[in-house]
């Protein structure tokens, strides 16, 4: 499943009934729980903003080098809300959790918890 949607052979949902107004959700045309998560790029330098874009399905900044300082170092932040005025620098990532991700999920939760239980009774 994974390879033939990396190799393209398989036509990748762009899960558009998800909106940007939802923070997750189902995608009605190929059912995989969606989040939408949203990113900027910041300077690493001076810390100015920089208007976010996905490219090859990794968020870098659009300019190459900051307009304010000329760095070309970049940090990426992920944002808890959109706002309005984080929109103008942001992109939106549409994330996909299928069922065998859910799973491990939650067995990595399972094995956080055994883990710490024996420090707790020391
Ligand atoms: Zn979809
Ligand atoms: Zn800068």
């Amino acid at each position: 499943m994974f390879l033939t949607n990396l190799f393209g052979l398989k036509k990748v949902c762009t899960h558009d009934k998800i909106t940007p107004d939802m923070d997750f959700g189902y995608c009605p045309d190929c059912g995989k729980l969606i989040k939408n998560e949203w990113y900027i790029t910041r300077c690493s330098c001076c810390g100015v903003k920089v208007r976010a874009i996905v490219r090859n399905g990794e968020v870098v900044p659009q300019n190459h080098y900051c307009t304010n300082c000329g760095s070309e170092e970049y940090v990426v932040e992920k944002l808890d809300k959109i706002n309005f005025i984080d929109i103008n620098y942001a992109v939106l990532m549409k994330k996909e959790f299928d069922q065998v991700e859910k799973q491990r999920f939650t067995t990595q939760c399972w094995q956080e918890r055994t883990v710490s239980q024996p420090k707790l009774l020391k």
